[in-house]
């Protein structure tokens, strides 16, 4: 078993980073559950020291990650945001970073309330308009970072153009893939310099572990992360990792089925005369959808509509039974939610009313069942409106 040069999407997704076990020949990279190694001879040693710093079970995910995304190395994080965070470790006292005006939560509160305590600053800025990008940049700017598609209205943002802009500046482009997952969109084809998960969604796909990572392509990045990733420890697990491992295997599969349930329910929503507007790139109707046929393959499982009123969202959140009401997305598992009291609960009214998140909007995380089930738990829910 030998992975050939020009090994296509879904064969990485299956056999990057791993090799059968040298000592039993097992297909699946074990979990190494240790913490440290034993050294043949005083400054004699395989390769492995200490568990924080190098384990073979996250040296086989960071790899599988970084061939799937098309980058030069890939870093294990606890979180998402231990990832982002990592990410951020690049800047010093005095750098800007320009960043989407709609970023995930977790995200804004990382900058807002934490990292502007470091001398970081920080614009929220409609990058799906790269004129607004091209103008927020200072001569303090390092960073652009990007979400496509973004939470919960499906904005996209044009990496292409962003990517061209950012480096005609000298400045990285950073882009947060986790909604489309590497299946829909690759952010380094389009430019990206660095391109960040939360592995907890579509990367390990089953709800059943909580993760993040950086994929690099520049040498100095990968230096650095290296040696934060250690220096400040907050490493992936050996467990989350194999869990990762397994979850890769299948995302080429479970993406195909979370479009063609995300498309499906979007066109049914689309034509139910209680949907006011429904926010899906794959829909023609989407102002970015000629973009979303560039930029992406497959439109994704993920896509808000807007019922006019928090009653109405309230009856039909409350009335699914097929569909779990939580946060999250990207499980196999189809997950409805209320952007404007749970995930945006934070973002002041007025700074939701400017993003268009109002108290009718409900999002929904589309899973891979059948697409039969799913439409009628949805319709018998507006009924009930
Ligand atoms: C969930 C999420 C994160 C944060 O990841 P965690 O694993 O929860 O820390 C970051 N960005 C996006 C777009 C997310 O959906």
């Amino acid at each position: 078993m030998k992975l050939q040069p020009n090994a296509r999407f879904s064969t990485l997704c299956l056999h990057a980073g791993q090799t059968p076990d040298p000592t039993t020949g097992a297909i699946i990279t074990p979990i190494y559950q240790t913490s440290t190694y034993v050294q043949d001879a005083l400054g004699s040693h395989k390769g492995y020291e200490y568990g924080r710093t190098q384990n073979p079970t996250r040296s086989a995910v960071e790899a599988n990650l970084a061939a799937i995304e098309g980058g030069k190395a890939g870093f294990g994080f606890a979180s998402g945001m231990a990832a982002i965070g990592a990410v951020a470790s690049l800047l010093v006292a005095g750098d800007h970073v320009v960043v989407g005006d709609n970023t995930y939560g977790g995200t804004f509160r990382l900058f807002d309330k934490v990292l502007t305590r470091y001398q970081l600053t920080f614009s929220y800025i409609d990058t799906s308009d790269p004129d607004l990008v091209a103008r927020a940049i200072t001569p303090a700017t390092k960073l652009v970072f990007v979400e496509t598609p973004s939470n919960p209205l499906m904005k996209l943002t044009d990496l292409a153009a962003i990517a061209d802009l950012a480096h005609a500046r000298g400045l990285r482009l950073v882009v947060d893939n986790t909604f489309a997952s590497p299946a829909v969109q690759r952010p380094i084809e389009f430019g990206a310099d660095l391109v960040v998960h939360s592995t907890t969604k579509y990367l390990n796909g089953h709800s059943d572990s909580v993760g993040g990572v950086v994929v690099a392509t520049g040498d100095q990045d990968i230096e650095w992360l290296t040696f934060v990733q250690n220096a400040a420890g907050a490493i992936l697990s050996p467990f989350d990792s194999w869990l990762i491992l397994r979850g890769t295997k299948t995302l080429p599969i479970r993406m195909e089925r979370h479009n063609a349930n995300g498309q499906a329910l979007a066109e049914f929503l689309a034509g139910h005369k209680k949907v006011r507007s429904v926010f899906y790139p794959g829909l023609p109707t989407h102002p970015q959808h000629a973009l979303a046929r560039r930029q992406m393959r497959g439109f994704g499982g993920m896509l808000a509509f807007d019922l006019g009123s928090l009653d109405a969202a309230r009856t039909v959140l409350n009335t699914v039974r097929l569909m779990a009401l939580a946060e999250s997305l990207g499980g196999v598992e189809t997950l409805i939610s209320h952007p404007a009291t749970m995930t945006h609960a934070s973002v002041p009214a007025e700074t939701r009313a400017h993003l268009g998140i109002t108290d009718g909007l409900v999002r929904i995380s589309v899973g891979i069942e059948d697409i039969e089930d799913l439409r009628d738990d949805l319709a018998r829910a507006l009924d009930a409106v």
